[in-house]
C-alpha cells in the first residue's frame, strides 16, 4: 500500500485527525460581522457552556490563536497584576503555565511534584497555609506531558476551603473527563478547538466565573490577551473585537454537532477508553511498559519508555511508523527517554489496532526484535 496518497493518522495531542465532515465546513468563506457568523459564534458559545453545565455559573470568552494563547490570557485577566500565583507543577505544560504567569509579571511561586505522580491537594493545602499571600492556583487536568490525570475535584475543594482563585487548564481533557460546573469551583478553565472536540487548531476558549467577570476589568496589561474586554465586545456586537479564525470556528460548530450526536462527553470518554485499552493491551504484546501507573493514567494520551533495543533510536522509529500510516508523538520527559501515543480524535478501536500493528512493522523495519524497556 502506498500511504503517500491519503492522511496518516495522527496519535497526536493535537492537531488531531478529525472527519471529512469536520473537514468539509471549512470550505465556505464567511464574513465575520455578518449575522449567519454571529449566529455560529454564539451557538458554539452555548454548546461549549452546556459541556460543563456551567449555563447558570460561568460565561464563556472565545479567543484567536493555539491553546496556550488562551492560558496566558486567563492567567493576565483574572490575577491582579499584584496577585501571586501558586503554579502546581507535574510536566510540561505546568512549567509553561508558570513561565507565561512569570512573563506576564504576575508573581509566580511552583510548588513540584513528580512527573510520575498526580497532585497532591494535601501539599496544596499545606502550602495555602504556609503562604496567605496567594490569591490564585494553576493547575493542568490532564497533564499531556506524561498523560497523568490530575484530581480537579479535590483541588477545587482546597482552593474554595482558603478562598483563592483557580485556574484550570483543561486543555486535553476538556470534552473527554467529565468536568461539573456546578460541582467544581474555578474562576477559570481552558481549552482549545483542536483537542477532545475534535475540531482543527486555531482557536481557544476560557470559561470565566460570572462573579469575577466584571472584577476583572483593567487586569489585563495586553490588548490582544484581554477576556474581559473581548467578552464585554462580544456580548455587545456578537462579534470577536479582532479577525476571527472563521473557518476554525465552523468546524468547531460541525465537530460540536457530531460531539453531541455521539452522545457527548460520556460517549466520547468511553471510546477514547476503548482506543487506550486497545493501545495498551496491542503495546503490552509487543513488549512495551508505560511509564504511568494506570490509576493516574487519564485515557488521552500514553507516554511508553523507549525499547532498550541500541538500534533503538526515536527519529527512525517516528520515520519507520510514519511509512505505515501513523504519526507518533515524541516524549517530553526531563529524565528518561520515552514517547508517546495519544488516544484522543476521530479514530476508534480499529485505528488502534492497525496504530498497533504499525508500531510492530516500525521494529520489524529497525530490525529490533521487542518493545522492552532496559
Ligand atoms: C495542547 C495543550 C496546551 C496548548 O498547547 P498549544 O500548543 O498552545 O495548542 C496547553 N495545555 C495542555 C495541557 C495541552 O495539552
Amino acid at each position: 500500500m502506498n500511504a503517500a496518497h491519503r492522511d496518516a493518522i495522527l496519535l497526536t495531542p493535537g492537531p488531531l485527525t478529525t472527519t471529512l465532515r469536520t473537514k468539509i465546513a471549512m470550505l465556505r468563506d464567511w464574513g465575520s460581522w455578518d449575522s449567519d457568523f454571529i449566529a455560529v459564534t454564539a451557538r458554539v458559545r452555548r454548546a461549549l457552556l452546556e459541556i460543563i453545565s456551567g449555563q447558570d455559573t460561568h460565561v464563556v470568552v472565545p479567543l484567536q490563536g493555539s491553546g496556550t494563547f488562551s492560558v496566558e490570557a486567563a492567567v493576565a485577566t483574572v490575577v491582579p497584576r499584584e496577585g501571586h500565583v501558586l503554579v502546581l507543577d507535574n510536566g510540561a505544560y505546568c512549567k509553561r503555565a508558570a513561565k507565561l504567569a512569570t512573563l506576564m509579571g504576575r508573581k509566580t511561586t511552583v510548588a513540584p511534584f513528580d512527573e510520575a505522580q498526580a497532585i497532591s491537594p494535601q501539599v496544596l493545602a499545606q502550602r495555602l497555609s504556609d503562604d496567605p499571600s496567594i490569591t490564585h492556583v494553576v493547575m493542568i487536568h490532564c497533564e499531556t506531558g506524561a498523560g497523568v490525570h490530575n484530581p480537579l475535584q479535590d483541588i477545587a475543594r482546597v482552593c474554595a476551603e482558603h478562598g483563592k482563585g483557580l485556574i484550570v487548564d483543561a486543555m486535553s481533557s476538556f470534552a473527554a473527563l467529565e468536568i461539573d460546573a456546578r460541582a467544581v469551583r474555578f474562576d477559570a478553565l481552558i481549552a482549545a478547538s483542536g483537542k477532545c472536540l475534535e475540531g482543527v487548531p486555531g482557536m481557544g476558549f476560557v470559561f470565566l466565573r460570572k462573579d469575577i467577570v466584571a472584577a476583572c476589568e483593567g487586569n489585563c496589561q495586553s490588548l490582544a490577551m484581554d477576556l474581559h474586554d473581548q467578552y464585554i465586545y462580544m456580548e455587545k456586537t456578537g462579534q470577536w473585537r479582532f479577525t476571527p479564525p472563521t473557518h476554525v470556528l465552523v468546524a468547531l460548530d460541525e465537530a460540536i454537532a457530531q460531539f453531541q450526536e455521539e452522545g457527548g462527553q460520556p460517549a466520547r470518554l468511553a471510546r477514547y477508553q476503548g482506543n487506550y485499552q486497545t493501545l495498551i493491551d496491542g503495546m503490552a504484546d509487543l513488549g512495551f511498559k508505560p511509564f504511568l501507573d494506570p490509576s493516574i493514567q487519564a485515557p488521552i494520551i500514553v507516554t511508553f519508555h523507549a525499547p532498550a533495543d541500541p538500534r533503538y533510536e526515536f527519529r527512525r522509529f517516528y520515520e519507520a511508523a510514519k511509512r505505515h500510516g501513523f504519526i507518533l508523538y515524541p516524549g517530553k520527559l526531563t529524565q528518561i527517554e520515552t514517547f508517546r501515543v495519544g488516544c484522543i480524535g476521530a479514530i476508534g478501536s480499529v485505528e488502534m489496532q492497525q496504530a498497533v500493528h504499525a508500531v510492530a512493522l516500525a521494529l520489524k523495519d529497525l530490525g529490533i526484535a521487542s518493545g522492552a524497556p532496559a
